[in-house]
C-alpha cells in the first residue's frame, strides 16, 4: 500500500486526515492519501501566496519560466508509463487511454513554453497627445485548481501549463477517487527545478475544494467537474468575486446524415460514447439519426457493441474497463430504469456485466429515445447510448440545440455544404464533423450555456490567467485642470 502525505512549499508534509485510495478493478484499496483539513488549506495557499509575491518565482523571467516547462515536460515523457499505471490503477480507465494522455501531455507543456515570452502588452494609439499609453499582461496570483477523476492530470494539464507560462502558482485539490497521480507529478514538479510553493497539492473531500472556493488569498478557481458544482463553486466564488473557469458537463449530439458513410459513422458513434466507458465530459451520449438511415445504423452499431472486450484496464486487448466508483454505478443503473420507465428500449446491453460483477456495465444502446426524456436531457457520464430519429436537416439542429449543455457535437455527411452550415448553427464549443473525441492543446476547449465559462487549451486559455493592466505616462509635465476627467 503506497501512502501519501500533502504537498506543500516544495515539501511532502504528513496529514492529520487520511482516506483510501480503490482500484475500480478490484475494489482493493492501494493507497492512503490525506484528507485535508481548512487549516492545511490555508498553509497550502499561504505558501502559493508567498512564492507569488515575494518568492523566487515572481522574479524569474518569462523565459526562465519556460525553460522549467520543458524540464517538466522532458520528465513527463521519462515517467509516462508509470505514471499512466498510477491513474488506470487509480480511476479504472484502460492503461492504453492513460499512457496516451501522458505521453501527449509534454506537447502542453512545450506549447505553452514558448507562449510565456510571448504574452506581450500593447503601446496603446493615443487619442491624448500628450500621453503615452501601454498595456502589461501580468499574471493572475494564486490559482485553486479543483478537477474530477476521470482524466486527473490531463485536465490539471490544461490549467497548468498556461497557468505556469503566465507566472500564477497553483493550490490543487484533485479529486478523492484519484489523488495519487496529482501526488506524485509534486515530486516532478521539484526534480523540474520549480522554486518551493509554485505547485502545491491538498487532497481531500469536496469540503478541500470549498475551503480553496472561499479562501481570500485564491484569485482564481479553475475547475472541471459536474456542472451541479460547477453552479455551487461558482456562487461561493462569487463573495469574494474570486475568477472562475469552469469546465462542466455534457449531453453532447452525435448526428448521423442520410449521405454520411455509415461505416465510419459506426466507428465514431462507438468512440464517442463507450471510449473511456462513457467517463469523459465530451461523450457523445445522444445519437441523432436521420430516419432514413436508422435501422441500417443501427446494426452497425449494435454489432460492433456486442463485440466490445471488457475487462482488466491494465490487458492490452481490453476495449471498456469498468466505471469508476460505485456512486458512479448506481447513477447508471438509475438511469437506465428511469429510461425504460419513460419508453426507451434496449437494443443491446443494459444490465451489470454478468461475467465480471463489480462496477462493470454492459455498453448499452437504448433505442425509441425522444429528446424530452431525462436521459436525453441529463449527464449519466457511463456507457449508455440513446439513440434519437430526426427528419431532416432543421430538425437535426433543433433537437441537438434543444439541451441545457454545449459542450461538443458531432457532424456526419459526405456533404461539405451540409457538414459547415449545420457546425455553425450547433452551440457548442467544439463541433467535429466525421471524427469524435479528439482534442489539441492548441485549439480552445470549453462549454457554452451549463458546459462552463472560459476556454482551456489553445492561445485563449492564457487569457485565463492574466490580468491587464494599462499605464498611461504623461509626457508634458503640466498642471492640468484637476475637476475634469483627463
Ligand atoms: P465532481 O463535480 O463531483 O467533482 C469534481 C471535483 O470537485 C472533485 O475534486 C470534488 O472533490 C470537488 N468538489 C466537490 N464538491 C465541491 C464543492 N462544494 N466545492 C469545491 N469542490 C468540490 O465531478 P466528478 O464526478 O469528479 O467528475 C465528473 C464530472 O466532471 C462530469 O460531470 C463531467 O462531465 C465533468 N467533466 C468535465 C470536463 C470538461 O472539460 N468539461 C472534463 C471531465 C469531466
Amino acid at each position: 500500500m503506497r501512502e501519501y502525505g500533502l504537498f506543500i512549499d516544495g515539501q511532502e508534509v504528513p496529514a492529520s486526515h487520511s482516506m483510501k485510495s480503490l482500484n475500480p478493478y478490484n475494489g482493493q484499496p492501494w493507497a492512503i492519501v490525506p484528507d485535508g483539513t481548512e487549516e492545511e488549506v490555508d498553509h497550502a495557499v499561504a505558501a502559493a501566496r508567498r512564492a507569488f509575491d515575494t518568492g523566487p518565482w515572481g522574479r524569474m523571467t518569462a523565459q526562465q519560466r519556460g525553460a522549467l516547462m520543458r524540464s517538466l515536460a522532458d520528465i513527463i515523457k521519462r515517467d509516462a508509463e508509470e505514471l499512466a499505471r498510477i491513474e488506470s490503477t487509480d480511476n479504472g480507465k484502460l492503461y492504453r487511454e492513460m499512457l496516451g494522455q501522458w505521453q501527449y501531455l509534454p506537447e502542453y507543456y512545450y506549447y505553452y513554453a514558448g507562449m510565456a515570452d510571448k504574452l506581450q502588452g500593447d503601446t496603446v494609439p493615443s487619442d491624448r497627445p500628450n500621453f503615452f499609453i501601454y498595456t502589461r499582461r501580468e499574471a493572475l496570483g494564486v490559482v485553486g485548481a479543483i478537477t474530477p477523476w476521470n482524466s486527473p492530470m490531463l485536465l490539471l494539464t490544461f490549467k497548468l501549463a498556461p497557468g505556469l507560462a503566465a507566472g500564477c502558482t497553483f493550490v490543487v485539490k484533485p479529486s478523492e477517487h484519484t489523488s495519487v497521480s496529482t501526488l506524485e507529478f509534486a515530486k516532478r514538479m521539484t526534480e523540474a527545478g520549480f522554486p518551493d510553493g509554485v505547485f502545491n497539492v491538498v487532497t481531500g473531500m469536496g469540503h478541500v475544494g470549498a475551503a480553496l472556493v472561499k479562501h481570500p488569498g485564491v484569485d482564481k478557481i479553475a475547475f472541471t467537474g459536474a456542472t451541479e458544482t460547477g453552479k455551487v463553486i461558482a456562487a461561493g466564488a462569487a463573495r469574494n468575486l474570486t475568477r472562475v473557469s469552469l469546465e462542466l458537463g455534457g449531453k453532447s449530439p452525435n448526428i448521423v446524415f442520410e449521405d454520411a458513410d455509415l461505416d465510419v459513422a459506426a466507428n465514431g458513434v462507438i468512440a464517442g460514447i463507450f471510449g473511456a466507458t462513457g467517463q469523459t465530459c465530451m461523450a457523445g451520449s445522444r445519437l441523432l439519426v436521420q430516419e432514413s438511415v436508422h435501422d441500417e445504423l443501427l446494426e452497425r452499431i449494435v454489432g460492433r457493441t456486442r463485440e466490445i472486450r471488457l475487462g482488466d484496464p491494465m490487458a492490452a486487448e481490453t476495449e471498456m474497463g469498468p466505471v469508476a466508483n460505485q456512486p458512479q454505478l448506481d447513477k447508471v443503473q438509475e438511469y437506465l430504469e428511469v429510461a425504460l420507465k419513460d419508453g426507451a428500449k434496449v437494443a443491446c446491453g443494459g444490465k451489470l456485466d454478468p461475467m465480471l460483477g463489480g462496477l462493470f456495465v454492459q455498453p448499452t444502446v437504448l433505442i425509441d429515445v425522444t429528446n424530452d426524456m431525462r436521459i436525453a436531457r441529463e449527464e449519466v457520464f457511463g456507457p449508455i447510448l440513446s439513440v434519437i430519429r430526426f427528419k431532416d436537416e432543421a430538425d437535426a439542429v433543433r433537437i441537438a440545440n434543444d439541451t441545457r449543455f454545449g459542450l461538443a457535437a458531432a457532424v456526419w455527411t459526405q456533404n461539405v455544404h451540409r457538414a459547415h452550415r449545420v457546425a455553425h448553427q450547433l452551440r457548442a464549443g467544439t463541433v467535429w464533423i466525421n471524427a469524435y473525441r479528439v482534442v489539441s492543446y492548441a485549439t480552445p476547449f470549453g462549454g457554452y450555456k451549463e458546459s462552463g465559462i472560459g476556454r482551456e487549451n489553445g492561445m485563449d486559455a492564457i487569457r485565463e490567467y492574466t490580468e491587464t493592466k494599462s499605464v498611461y505616462v504623461e509626457l508634458t509635465g503640466q498642471p492640468r485642470d484637476p475637476f475634469t476627467l483627463g
